[in-house]
């Protein structure tokens, strides 16, 4: 058996996010179907984890307040990067204001 890349990993959880199916994932990486259906396994997904309906959910976006649809596994908690950068750097900016009140005081 080929032994698996970090790379072919990513590879793979991408196209089954992307909807592909074991069989069509095994044409594209070259491996058979029961080596991609093994491998996705052992790294905790499932076909069925990634229809519609189990795979979305609904969430509100920390810095903006607008809905967006979130892939469950990625747990985002932002509806863009942009957003998400927005509130890291506030948090940033918090984190550098404490420190320069602490080594005034
Ligand atoms: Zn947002």
């Amino acid at each position: 058996m080929k032994k698996w890349t970090k790379e072919e990993e990513l590879n793979l959880i991408d196209l089954l996010k992307n909807g592909n199916t074991y069989k069509q994932i095994g044409l594209l990486l070259d491996r058979s179907y029961k080596s991609i259906k093994e491998k996705l396994n052992k790294l905790g997904y499932r076909q069925d984890d990634f229809s519609e309906v189990c795979f979305y959910e609904n969430k509100k976006c920390l810095t903006c307040e607008k809905e967006f649809k979130s892939i469950k596994s990625e747990n985002r908690t932002y509806c863009s990067k942009c957003c998400s950068a927005t509130d890291t750097n506030s948090k940033r900016v918090k984190i550098i204001n404490k420190k320069n009140s602490k080594s005034k005081t």
